[in-house]
């Protein structure tokens, strides 16, 4: 078994990655589609398995963690300082991310052409309004917050907390060293964790490309490469940018250091699920210091989106071509800005931005039947969009906690030029 363990971590997730898409395109080419769909899905508990195990960490890890990142700053103030930066690398990032959204749609034009009368129309729940949701973020019963998972609200919740230990001065050292000690044994925990995600990873991309497959790929070619391509550029571009120019370190260095965020991002489509492997790469791969990592990242991985609101841009205009609105200078302008406000309001599970996306339809009055139209035409398909604009998220989160980290002086430089080490 030493081989096994010598062999790099991320070399061995990405040859789950892989093989999965080999054995599910084998699976789907060899057996009928039932039995094909009988024999992934018993695949994919291990898949499930996986998702449930670091799912089962991320409420401890963001609570942990971020009281611990606050408490580390040594100084309210730097809290300040450090929120202010990254809200401002959250919005530059986004605003490019819808300027792409918008130019790849206009480029690609995926709606063109499409018949959109064979889908199976999807009705959806009650949207929460904006102010009830902003709202939700002070938590009436904080214990109920990390008890049902609510992020935004455990975070404002952390945040305090944070800052009361601080202000607690000695009184509050012990609970500080407290939280310290706990959230570097939760992160030890992903180790344990990750060690399974060579199979998650292969059995989750083992059904993805079983059961939609490279059909699906073909099927909604345009809009598939309009995402792709999209992202794919702001990632090189926005985000290579960003860590060369305003952080001044290397590039290559930093996708080395996330591949096994990224990875992970790919295979669950969860920025949420990703966190604790987010974490753990930017601490131990790129020498992100905790009052970054901590705080910047689960902040990042509920209100930093910029993969979904690159893709809601190119969904709407999707919309307008498939059944010819007009748009209007300040439509798409409109459909930036909505785009954006989704994308912070977008929780990190798979999905859930199309399930939001009547609220962009909303900015140039697409009809309620056209909007379920769209979402059944686009659902079937929706898992291979979702991966790779949540791969695209997580590298914001980790290009922008690098940056903070940089201009903060709270990183190790010299563990983020060393290789990986796992
Ligand atoms: N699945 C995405 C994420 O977790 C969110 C979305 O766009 O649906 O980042």
């Amino acid at each position: 078994m030493a081989w096994w363990f010598k062999i790099k971590l991320w070399k061995r997730v990405f040859a789950g990655l892989v093989l999965g898409v080999v054995f599910g395109l084998v699976v789907a080419q060899t057996m009928d589609a039932a039995h094909a769909e009988a024999l992934l899905s018993k695949v994919k508990i291990i898949g499930d398995v996986f998702i449930r195990l670091i799912r089962m960490i991320v409420v401890p890890l963001v609570f942990f963690t971020l009281v611990a990142g606050i408490y580390a700053m040594g100084d309210p103030k730097k809290l300040g300082t450090i929120g202010v930066k990254a809200f401002v690398l959250y919005l530059l990032t986004t605003f490019f991310a819808n300027l792409l959204g918008l130019l790849m749609g206009a480029l690609f034009q995926p709606g063109k052409g499409v018949d959109l009368g064979g889908a199976a129309p999807k009705t959806l729940g009650a949207a929460t309004s904006i102010g009830d949701r902003l709202m939700s973020i002070i938590p009436e019963n904080p214990f109920a917050a990390l008890v049902q998972g609510d992020m935004l609200a455990v975070i404002f919740f952390a945040l305090l907390l944070g800052v009361g230990l601080l202000m607690a001065r000695k009184a509050g050292e012990p609970a500080g060293r407290f939280f310290e000690a706990v959230s570097e044994g939760v992160l030890m925990m992903t180790h344990i964790i990750m060690e399974l995600a060579p199979f998650g990873v292969f059995a989750l991309i083992a059904y993805v490309a079983g059961t939609k497959g490279v059909a699906t790929f073909t099927a909604i070619l345009s809009l598939t490469l309009a995402v792709y391509i999209g992202c794919a550029l702001h990632m090189a571009i926005v985000y290579g940018g960003m860590v060369r120019f305003l952080a001044r370190l290397p590039v290559v260095d930093f996708f080395r250091g996330i591949l096994d965020a990224m990875m992970v991002a790919y295979s669950t489509s969860s920025s949420s699920a990703t966190l604790p492997v987010t974490i753990r790469t930017a601490e131990e791969n790129l020498g992100v210091k905790k009052s970054v990592a901590g705080s910047v990242l689960p902040l990042g991985a509920t209100v930093n989106m910029d993969g979904t609101s690159l893709y809601l841009g190119i969904v709407a205009l999707f919309t307008a071509q498939a059944f010819g609105y007009h748009l209007e200078p300040q439509h798409y302008f409109l459909i930036a800005l909505t785009a954006a406000l989704v994308s912070i309001g977008t929780a990190g599970v798979p999905s859930a931005s199309l399930f939001l996306l009547s609220i962009v339809l909303q900015v140039f009055n697409v009809s309620p039947e056209h909007t379920a139209l769209v979402i059944g035409f686009i659902f079937p398909f929706d898992r291979l969009l979702d991966m790779m604009r949540t791969v695209t998220n997580v590298t914001g989160d980790s290009a922008v906690a690098v940056t903070v980290a940089k201009w903060e002086g709270e990183i190790d430089e010299e563990v983020y030029r060393a290789r990986p080490a796992a």
